[in-house]
């Protein structure tokens, strides 16, 4: 593998949303200090990440905390909706993708009351329809995606929130892929739990999962019996408010870098980032638009953390998506109804417009020298 010369220099660019290019500074935040973890510097690096991951969400720190779980995004949504829901409440998961869908997968194996509110991928959630079964069904919990990675979709958090909340029932939002790239007002979207991960959009490393929630929220589940163990939630929180620990061995290294990016994040200040991060998505979706190539979200709301796009009919995603590779760039395709039939483009992580530019030269050289290839085989066939 040919080590590319830009200024975060690495074997690869990684175009997909998680893992991303990982800032230096983050990088070296990752080995930067040796402490015993169940000493007091663990209690001050906790205390000080939860302060600024509430910072970054935008909540009031006295009302809200976040607990820090080893393990990806996936963990988070299962942590919530294994110990945050009790067994006999009526879960409603609204999904319009892959990670939707996957809510509702894991609802399921805890819940036996989950019914959902089912769109095509890529399809916009309807607000009527979530009413309807609102009304329909004596619902405890509504789930959602936040930014449905699998196609770039940004739902309506704050509506169905408001919904939800005028019934009554509690709110978890997948912000696995969104948190800290894409605006949502946590409190006014009356969200009770919030999950996230550090390797997407906050630009660490993954295997950190978060779980964001009002003080009232975790301290209700003091009175559950557990449903498991690992991820029961209580335990977190009650290591957390009572010494400022971890229940279990935390993962210190990336703790260390995750606090490392949430300080970054901060520096930069969260109305900037955000429109930097837009900035950068409309970049992509300029150049798709030179190369004559289609958006799968074609208006707002859109994400600014991954654009997906429609890979010409006459190009195999396979061979593209090796050739890239050759490139230095590293792409995700499609899954479900767009498996092959598109790639995506990220831009979270350390990515600036050149990178994009220079992706694009690519993208437009590997057109090329696939249909090279692909008229040189015909004629030899004919
Ligand atoms: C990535 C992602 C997840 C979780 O994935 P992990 O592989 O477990 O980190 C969940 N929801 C969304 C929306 C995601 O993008």
């Amino acid at each position: 593998v040919q080590a590319k010369n830009r200024p975060f220099e690495r074997s690869f660019d990684l175009l997909c949303p998680g893992p991303v290019n990982v800032h230096p500074q983050i990088a070296s935040a990752l080995t930067s200090f040796e402490f015993g973890h169940r000493e007091e510097e663990l209690s001050w690096l906790l205390d000080d990440m939860r302060r600024n991951f509430l910072a970054v969400a935008g909540v009031d720190s006295d009302r809200y905390t976040a607990v820090f779980l080893t393990g990806s995004g996936t963990s988070a949504n299962e942590s919530v909706l294994a110990t945050a829901v009790a067994e006999d409440d009526t879960v409603l998961v609204i999904h319009n993708g892959e990670f939707g869908e996957r809510l509702a997968r894991i609802s399921r194996i805890y819940n036996e009351r989950t019914v959902c509110v089912r769109h095509d991928w890529g399809e916009r959630i309807d607000l009527e329809r979530v009413a309807e079964a609102l009304s329909q069904h004596d619902v405890d919990v509504v789930v959602m995606v936040h930014h449905e990675t699998s196609t770039g979709m940004l739902n309506p958090v704050e509506e169905v929130g408001r919904l939800a909340h005028e019934k009554g029932a509690r709110f978890v939002v997948d912000a696995v892929s969104s948190f800290s790239a894409d605006t949502l007002d946590i409190e006014r979207a009356h969200v009770t739990f919030l999950t996230t991960s550090s390797g997407k959009a906050i630009g660490s490393y993954p295997g950190l999962a978060i779980v964001l929630g009002s003080h009232d929220a975790f301290r209700r589940l003091g009175s559950r019996s557990p449903r498991c163990h690992y991820l029961d939630l209580y335990r977190y929180y009650e290591f957390a408010e009572n010494n400022v620990q971890t229940p279990n061995t935390p993962a210190l290294p990336l703790m260390l870098a995750l606090n490392r990016s949430l300080e970054m994040i901060l520096a930069e200040g969260m109305p900037a980032r955000l429109e930097r991060l837009a900035r950068l998505a409309a970049h992509v979706r300029r150049r798709a638009r030179d190369h004559d190539l289609e958006v799968v979200v074609k208006s707002e709301p859109r994400s600014s953390v991954l654009t997906s796009i429609l890979l010409p009919d006459d190009l195999p995603f396979e061979q593209f998506r090796q050739a890239l590779r050759e490139h230095g760039f590293v792409i995700y395709g499609g899954k479900g109804p767009y498996e092959d039939r598109m790639f995506q483009v990220s831009t979270i992580g350390a990515i600036d417009i050149g990178l994009i530019d220079d992706f694009f030269t690519a993208l437009a050289d590997v057109f090329f020298a696939l249909r090279r290839a692909q008229r040189a085989r015909r004629s030899a066939v004919a």
